[in-house]
């Protein structure tokens, strides 16, 4: 296990050596979708920050919990508990059930991840199959004092837990601070104080989505879910927590004080943001409509695109910039990346197809360790794709015979390739799979000329094809349908 990883704290605001609470088990919670609407790119590129986060761990040897939640329940489209409830108001519009949405919207978000190439996490757990656990934690922090019911709903108790606790500290602000910046409570005086939030809503009449409680029917308030699942399957405390940036202010703060108030620890160890994808400067959203869904930017069907990119372009595009930085999304960009990443593929081939000298030239080793180095400050993928190529400029180098390379440093140029490109970064080949559908095609397409032949009885044009696949290691079964073939070689 490495010992050199480094992480960037939100809670400390410093870099840190990582030293997991229980090593060599990590547990990572990071919040998962809303499944109301698809997931647009911003959030895939949130999940595939931390898809390269679970992968680097895992590949230091880590046994790696990695939870990703499914929030399906309890959320409001107001950022203060009021307005509607969003499955609701998606289940009136597209006249579904809202547990219809919930399903529509869970499989299309798990088949964009798998296009992604992001690796399943080990737990997935979502809000509606934890109801008693989050009831069983507003119960708790009711008796600590921190919570109160008001007309079958309840509010957790901001201003009486900053008393014990720093709420603030997340985004490091004081009470005043935040007191100022909020507004009145104009018609929720059940709140006593303006930046209490609820734990748990009372329902109405129309409500679809309740559930019975000790307050009454009604739903969990958004924020408890995720203290409540990352408890049950992390522990009270667990090594990390994260999320993009946007819900730090909020939503990772209130988690902080519902941990605490429940069972008086710091849930988390590693808090870990990531930055936003921005079009033209502003933060890519579901509200702001700015959103590209994934499939627009596979087939180039949207006004602001070109034309469309392949999943791991996109992919690549988004390792080309640190998590904690913002990436705008632009035409220029992606071209940018798509050459990149092909010229990143093709040099994945050409080294296939190298051979090893009696002596190296280029130093291999040293390679190596920028590649370490960079993942281990922060997960750098920006610095880690410019030593790559630089491990390219070397590929190619021995393949024009300007530099010579011997069989062990081969071997690790090989190794290095396939764990950093495949493994970590998490891309794969498509230009591979295109050109063996290709090949698959057009091998097929020959078939079908043969049968022809046969048909008209021109034996000689359909033994000479059959005769010339054979020998570029075709090799073809005749059925009783059509026929069969593999490449043997
Ligand atoms: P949501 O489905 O809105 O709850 O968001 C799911 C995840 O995507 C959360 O971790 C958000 O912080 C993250 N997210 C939302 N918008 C963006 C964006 N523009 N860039 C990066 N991450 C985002
Ligand atoms: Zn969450």
């Amino acid at each position: 296990m490495d010992k050199n990883l480094i992480i960037y704290n939100t809670l400390t605001r410093k870099k840190e050596v990582f030293e997991p609470l229980n090593p060599p088990f990590v547990g990572i919670y990071v919040c998962g979708p809303t499944v109301y609407s698809d997931v647009h790119l911003g959030n895939c590129r949130t999940f595939i920050s931390f898809d390269l986060i679970y992968r680097y761990l895992l590949h230091l040897g880590y046994k790696v919990r990695y939870v990703r939640n499914i929030t399906d329940a309890g959320h409001l489209e107001g950022d203060r508990d009021e307005g509607e409830d969003k499955f609701a108001k998606k289940a009136k519009l597209e006249q579904l059930e809202p547990m219809e949405i919930v399903q529509k919207y869970t499989l299309s978000f798990h088949e964009i991840m798998s296009i992604f190439n992001t690796l399943p996490p080990s737990i997935e757990p979502t809000a509606i199959g934890h109801i008693s656990e989050q009831i069983e934690m507003i119960k708790e922090i009711i008796k600590n004092g921190y919570a109160y019911e008001k007309d079958g709903a309840v509010y957790f108790d901001v201003e009486k837990y900053s008393k014990a606790h720093p709420y603030g500290q997340l985004t490091n602000r004081k009470l005043e601070d935040l007191l100022e910046g909020t507004r009145d409570l104009s018609g929720q005086d059940e709140k006593k104080g303006r930046l209490d939030f609820a734990l748990w809503i009372k329902s109405k009449p129309e409500t679809l989505m309740k559930w019975p409680s000790p307050w009454g029917w009604g739903f969990p308030g958004w924020h408890i879910e995720c203290s409540a699942m990352s408890t049950k399957y992390l522990g009270e405390q667990f090594d990390i927590h994260g999320g993009g940036m946007d819900l730090q202010a909020t939503h990772h703060t209130n988690e902080i004080a519902q941990s605490q108030a429940c069972s008086n620890t710091a849930p988390v160890k590693y808090w870990m943001h990531t930055n936003m994808l921005t079009v033209n400067g502003t933060r890519m959203s579901k509200s702001a409509g700015n959103g590209f869904l994934p499939g627009e930017l596979f087939t180039g069907n949207h006004p602001l695109l070109e034309r469309g990119y392949s999943p791991m372009v996109i992919r690549f595009f988004m390792a080309q910039s640190h998590y904690r930085s913002t990436l705008d999304f632009s035409n220029e960009a992606l071209q940018g990346a798509e050459k990149g990443f092909y010229k990143l593929m093709k040099a994945g081939e050409t080294l296939n197809k190298l051979t090893s000298a009696h002596e190296s030239t280029v130093n291999i080793k040293e390679l190596e360790e920028n590649c370490y180095k960079a993942m281990n400050d922060d997960f750098n993928s920006p610095i880690l794709v410019s030593h790559l190529f630089e491990a390219v400029r070397i590929i190619n180098l021995v393949n024009d015979s300007k530099e010579m390379i011997n069989l062990e440093d081969l071997e690790r140029l090989k190794k290095l390739f396939k764990v950093f490109v495949f493994d970590i970064l998490g891309l794969k080949d498509d230009l591979a799979k295109e050109s063996s559908d290709l090949t698959g095609n057009l091998i097929d397409l020959i078939l079908n000329l043969r049968l022809d032949a046969k048909k008209n009885k021109d034996f000689a044009t359909s033994d000479k094809i059959r005769n010339h696949l054979t020998d570029m290691g075709v090799v073809i079964k005749d059925t009783k349908d059509g026929f069969e073939w593999e490449i043997t070689n």
